[in-house]
């Protein structure tokens, strides 16, 4: 075989597995022991001591993780927000982040509510617009916190502008990269300092785990600060999670293609829809940051928003008549979700009071279209 990088899609399947020489076994084992055997001179030549530091089921993932988004290490947690939470503590008191203005509401959430205990300062910026970043930057900020695109209103930053300014500056950059999956956007290539992802939506895929992950490539500064944060805080994956989420990995490229796919045909038939007010899809041509898009994300991404003509009411009218999308927050799973976003993200939230999420699973789209349809029925009427 020639030595041309592999893609992706065969990195998804082949790295962190190898077949076991003792059994044959192709799909690698659950490795659940938290303790290892030392060595009869007391040394660890195996490589694991304790699974709260390092375990090979999260060893085999972290590995398969890292080569997805093309950086030199990644680090498992628990979950997206404790991910998230782990790369804050890294900075200290007194520092400041530029967040985006729509980010996850529990990114907002951890920095207004439990990291202003630790003076730790933040100012939330429309990050699609490189100027009001660079005009929000303060003397003591330290990272600037992306996502991209955003949630729900797919807001799409310049990542490689925002990166250029940051480094010239000397701040880290982190991308929340959970919307996009590295199968549309790799952030590291475009020379941000830190991905980080909810491994519980599109790469797990299958709405039965809870994980996250933060990769970064061979420059990162704070590293082993962040090491230290991942194995002496704890919040590390079970094993069984690693586990599964390595399974869904495998078929990472083939899901989110399909699930974007369908997003755009459905964001084609809402345009046209009656009842629609407005489409935010990246891929939508009429989407504020279409071009930015067509660069950073083709394909763009399973999910979508749109508002309704009418108020609230007639966003949950419509939200309740689904049948086929459940109502329920969360995405990238494989069946089809729907939700009233302005009910969950609560006070604060910039999302319009009529806009209606879908996260788009892999049924048929012509069957999630005449859910959709009978759905605005009452919209329309
Ligand atoms: C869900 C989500 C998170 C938080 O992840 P959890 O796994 O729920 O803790 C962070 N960022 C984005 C963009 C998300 O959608």
């Amino acid at each position: 075989m020639s030595h041309a990088p592999l893609h992706p899609d065969t990195l998804a399947i082949h790295q962190g597995r190898s077949v076991d020489p003792a059994t044959g076994a192709i799909t690698p084992p659950i490795h659940t022991s938290t303790t290892f055997q030392r060595d009869a001179d007391g040394e660890y030549r195996r490589g694991h001591v304790y699974s709260r530091q390092s375990n090979p089921t999260r060893q085999s993932l972290e590995s398969c993780l890292a080569a997805l988004e093309g950086g030199s290490e990644a680090l498992a947690f628990a979950s997206g927000s404790a991910a998230t939470m782990s790369v804050l503590q890294c900075l200290k008191p007194g520092d400041h982040v530029l967040v985006t203005d729509d980010a996850y509401h529990g990114t907002r959430h951890q920095l207004e509510q439990l990291f202003t205990r630790w003076q730790l300062n933040h100012s939330r910026v429309n990050s699609c617009d490189a100027a009001a970043v660079e005009a929000a930057i303060q003397d003591n900020t330290r990272m600037i916190w992306i996502e991209s695109p955003s949630n729900p209103l797919q807001g799409v930053s310049d990542l490689a502008e925002l990166s250029r300014m940051a480094k010239s500056r000397g701040l880290i950059t982190v991308c929340d990269n959970t919307l996009a999956t590295p199968v549309f956007q790799q952030p590291l290539k475009h020379g941000i300092d830190l991905v980080v992802h909810s491994t519980t939506k599109f790469l797990g895929g299958h709405s039965d785990l809870l994980g996250g992950a933060v990769i970064h490539g061979r420059d990162f500064s704070l590293a082993e600060v962040l090491r230290d944060i991942q194995t002496a805080g704890g919040a590390v994956p079970s094993p069984f999670d690693c586990w599964l989420l390595l399974r869904s990995l495998s078929s990472l490229g083939v899901r989110v293609r399909a699930q974007a796919a369908s997003a755009v045909t459905l964001s084609e038939r809402l345009a046209e829809h009656p009842a629609v007010e407005q489409v935010f899809h990246p891929m939508h041509p009429g989407h504020r940051d279409h071009e930015r898009a067509k660069h950073y994300l083709p394909g763009g991404s399973g999910l979508l928003s749109f508002t309704v003509n009418g108020d609230s009411d007639k966003a949950l009218a419509v939200v309740s008549r689904t049948e086929l999308f459940t109502r329920g927050t969360s995405l990238g799973g494989v069946e089809s979700l729907i939700e009233h976003r302005a009910s969950i993200e609560g006070p604060g939230s910039h999302t319009p009071d009529n806009l209606i999420r879908l996260s788009i699973g892999l049924e048929q789209v012509n069957d999630l279209w005449r859910d959709l349809e009978q759905a605005l029925s009452i919209a329309s009427s």
